[in-house]
């Protein structure tokens, strides 16, 4: 690491946490919100302005705790209603805090960072506004969902696919980028795969980003950069502007496809080689779709309940019971799986043999999977539908601690094990109503620090995950995803019930130990969730003061999305 780019000595990189954010001050929330409410009433419809508790409770509710009031609720259903709702909220100063879908689970659902705040769910625009076979993409609105792209393409019989997250089928594409948000296949990295926004700014003056803003150029929806500076990343993790519409590149699908997985015992030495390898597997681009690498535990929380009963009622897993329990799953301590995108089953062969080659002698029961119909181009068969589908069962691993109102069929193949397929459709779950994480008091929150991608790294932050963990009561549920070639995103999740008295404190009193000791240790979050933005990185350089004068210049009242990513 660069000298500079460490904490000053006896520093930390992160501040304390405020135990509650407020508005900035010059805002007036309250004594505004009627007049306010009035005009917004006038603008979009009475029907849009929402003001019942229940509903304004529900959108303060995340899967941790939140103290965050929610002041009303508005749902615009255009890109002229986006804007005159945002300056009706400039001239009045009432925060608005927009969301697409609001399924930001683990990071703060749609619960605003601070109190206050009117929800602004985009979901009402939910149109998808183009679609080019051709060049592969689609334009969308911010409501448009995994579900309904994953539908449409299937409609219509196409050779494209979205890289799904592992999120629910309900949630959005656009909020999820805006995120930078990670998916599968090999557009993974799903904020490097969009372009053409459409950003309305606090002062309802209207940007198209790239090309899409000069009339009649025939490449806004196909080149990500346009001419000049570049603006696009500065509305994601941010508060600068909403998003009322982005291309969204699509994946041709490959004319041979291999999945394969593979699992790595306890053995430092096999842990260090296998990701040696994955990672020369990435840079030599044989892996350009990525890989997942998961512990037993974040396996096993996609596949049954907490044992309760063989635990004999005890917190955290006893190691002997997780021993057990991987063995009769057939887990390894670690379990990979990756796909080979080919242009057909010869190419296919090669990659497959380089794969095996490097990653044979290190790892245990590594697989391979065809899918004869993808190779044979066939759309319209079932097995291609599953490869690419937005699926609810990673959603499972939410409900791991919670013994009542479980979802109907909570022993569904997760279809992450050895041998399963690879991408977030694995396994697509049945259930009458969609899993709601809020709704049914799953606690869960994510800490996920970016590392180098090699054993050295990934052994201290586990190490670190195991430590603080057991120490608070909790498992140490641990993804690695790749993130680009270099590095990997570890996506480490409390899990538990929110219903049981002291367990929201104990998960808080945990998350903020690895926070701090993630960032302690030189691995700042690929992403943050509302509880992190109450804190702040420390940062050696003037960013911050210009990032806080490029806020006042966009937003001159300050009422986007106050507090988010520490804006
Ligand atoms: C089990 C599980 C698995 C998950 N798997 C994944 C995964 O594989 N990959 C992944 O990335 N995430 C994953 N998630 C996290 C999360 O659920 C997804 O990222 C989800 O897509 C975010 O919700 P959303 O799309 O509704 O975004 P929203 O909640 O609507 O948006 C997220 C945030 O972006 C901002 N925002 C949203 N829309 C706009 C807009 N139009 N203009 C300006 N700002 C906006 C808001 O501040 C909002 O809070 C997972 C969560 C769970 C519980």
């Amino acid at each position: 690491m660069h000298p500079s780019r460490r904490a000053p000595r006896g520093e930390t990189w992160r501040l304390p946490v405020n135990t509650r954010a407020h508005l900035p001050p010059g805002q007036e929330a309250e004594s505004a919100l009627p007049a306010a409410l009035d005009e917004w009433r006038a603008a979009i419809g009475g029907a849009h302005v929402r003001t019942d508790p229940a509903l304004l409770d529900q959108l303060g509710t995340a899967t941790y705790p939140t103290d965050q009031r929610v002041a009303a609720a508005i749902y615009p259903g255009d890109r002229q209603q986006v804007r005159a709702c945002l300056r009706i909220a400039t001239r009045h100063k009432v925060p608005l805090y927009p969301v697409s879908t609001g399924k930001n689970w683990g990071y703060g659902s749609a619960a605003p960072v601070v109190d206050g705040c009117v929800v602004m769910p985009l979901s009402r625009m939910n149109r998808i506004l183009d679609y080019d076979e051709e060049f592969a993409y689609v334009t969308v609105e911010p409501g448009v969902t995994q579900l309904q792209l994953h539908n449409y393409l299937i409609d219509r019989g196409a050779r494209l696919f979205a890289g799904f997250t592992g999120s629910t089928p309900s949630a959005s594409l656009i909020g999820n980028v805006l995120e930078r948000g990670l998916g599968s296949g090999p557009y993974n990295d799903r904020f490097s795969h969009v372009c053409g926004f459409e950003v309305i700014l606090a002062t309802g003056e209207i940007l198209h980003t790239g090309f899409t803003r000069y009339p009649g150029a025939v490449t806004g929806e196909l080149h990500r950069w346009g001419v000049g500076p570049w603006l696009d990343g500065i509305f994601t993790q941010s508060n600068l502007g909403v998003v009322t519409r982005m291309t969204l590149w699509l994946t041709p699908m490959p004319g041979y496809v291999a999945r394969f997985a593979f699992s790595v015992g306890e053995s430092r030495s096999a842990l260090d080689n296998t990701l040696n390898a994955l990672r020369q597997l990435s840079l030599s681009g044989v892996l350009g779709s990525g890989f997942l690498f998961f512990n037993d535990l974040r396996i096993l929380t996609t596949q049954q309940r907490y044992p309760w009963a063989e635990a004999g009622g005890r917190v955290p897993l006893p190691a002997d019971l997780r021993r057990e329990l991987r063995r009769r799953r057939g887990l390894g301590a670690w379990n990979g799986r990756g796909t080979i995108h080919a242009v057909d089953a010869r190419h296919g062969a090669e990659l497959r043999r380089i794969v095996t080659e490097s990653l044979g002698p290190h790892v245990e029961r590594l697989t391979f999977g065809e899918d004869d119909q993808l190779s044979q181009g066939n759309t319209s068969s079932p097995s291609v539908l599953d490869w690419c589908a937005p699926s609810e069962s990673q959603l499972l691993m939410a409900y791991w601690r919670i013994r009542e109102n479980e979802p109907a069929d909570a022993e569904t193949e997760s279809g992450v094990g050895p041998g399963a397929g690879a991408g977030a459709g694995a396994g697509i779950s049945h259930h009458s109503a969609p899993m709601d994480l809020d709704r049914d008091g799953c606690g869960l929150i994510w800490s996920c620090p970016v590392l180098p991608l090699n054993g050295r790294h990934v052994r201290v932050v586990v190490d670190t995950v195991e430590r603080v963990t057991r120490s608070h009561g909790f498992e140490a549920n641990i993804g690695l995803h790749a993130s680009g070639e270099r590095t990997a995103v570890a996506t480490v999740i409390l899990a538990y019930d929110r219903s049981v008295e002291g367990e929201d404190d104990r998960a808080m009193a945990c998350y903020d130990v690895l926070e701090q000791q993630f960032s302690d240790l030189g691995y700042p979050p690929y992403r943050m969730s509302t509880r992190a933005m109450r804190s702040s990185l420390h940062a050696n350089d003037d960013m911050s003061a210009v990032l806080r004068r490029l806020k006042n210049a966009l937003d001159p009242a300050g009422i986007l999305a106050p507090g988010r990513y520490v804006l």
